[in-house]
């Protein structure tokens, strides 16, 4: 419907009074892993377009899962309009298609910020606790976005010394990274999903304001089914656990966001 010659009519909510716009999708900005970013031709705006490529490792295990970049798009958008409306703000202005999304843009944070609510991979691992101890307390981690020095884990004082994000905006990002964590929490127990750990990215607008980045969705949360255990993330492809599909498919219908 919004793509005629590669002109998208888009209903582009600025903050609380709303533009209507024709926003031209133009060059590639920049491919990642999951997404790739395309410039507009609103200086303010990026569109950004959901793949089914996979990897883990750090980009070592390649693969496609069919239908994920549908899922993550959906899942995205409606978990940060979820969280527009409880005070946290987002990149999120508009979905345009299956796979397409309009997004404020912003420069992104170099770090990869990670929540944990039950012990698992790299957590695990590391400080030797079995993988499903839930945590008596949440914890909050960083690692630099650097794949040529495979993100190294970082700490706040690390980070302002070399100048990854201020000591204001780690503030706003911890404040903000907790209210997220109750948020999802309390939302996915109410799907009888438990929500493991993710990890969520943050960018900052021209005019200096922290939001919510990237996406959250099955590959940057563990998700659990919080009867069975049973996992409904990316673990089971980075695990060939099989049934990859099938998971985020699974999580989706919880979600409302596709049917029975
Ligand atoms: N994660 C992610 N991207 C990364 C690394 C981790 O989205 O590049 C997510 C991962 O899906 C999990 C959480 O961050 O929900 C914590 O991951 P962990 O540090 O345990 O690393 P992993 O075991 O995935 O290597």
């Amino acid at each position: 419907m919004y793509t005629v010659n590669n002109f998208l009519k888009v209903a582009a909510s600025g903050g609380s009074e709303r533009i209507e716009t024709i926003m031209e999708k133009k060059e590639m900005l920049y491919e990642g892993k999951a997404k790739k970013v395309y410039k507009t031709d609103n200086e303010n705006c990026y569109i950004v377009d959901y793949k089914d490529d996979a990897t883990a490792f750090n980009g070592k295990k390649k693969g496609t899962i069919a239908g994920k970049g549908v899922i993550n798009n959906r899942m995205s958008n409606y978990l940060m309009s979820l969280m527009e409306k409880e005070g946290i703000p987002t990149h999120f202005v508009e979905e345009l298609s299956e796979r397409e999304t309009v997004v404020k843009k912003v420069k992104i944070v170099p770090l990869e910020v990670i929540i944990r609510n039950i012990a698992a991979g790299s957590f695990s691992k590391r400080f030797g606790v079995e993988e499903g101890s839930t945590l008596r307390n949440a914890t909050l981690e960083y690692c630099l976005k650097d794949d040529a020095l495979d993100d190294p884990m970082i700490n706040d004082y690390q980070i302002t010394a070399i100048g990854a994000a201020t000591k204001e905006d780690l503030e706003t990002i911890a404040d903000l990274t907790f209210k997220i964590n109750d948020f999802l929490k309390a939302y996915f127990l109410k799907l009888n999903i438990e929500l493991v750990d993710f990890k969520i990215e943050f960018g900052k607008t021209p005019d200096g304001k922290i939001i919510l980045a990237d996406e959250i969705s099955p590959d940057t949360c563990r998700l659990w089914d919080a009867t069975t255990h049973a996992k409904l993330d990316k673990d089971r492809f980075r695990r060939d656990l099989g049934d990859v599909e099938e998971a985020y498919i699974e999580v989706a219908k919880r979600m409302g966001l596709i049917g029975e």
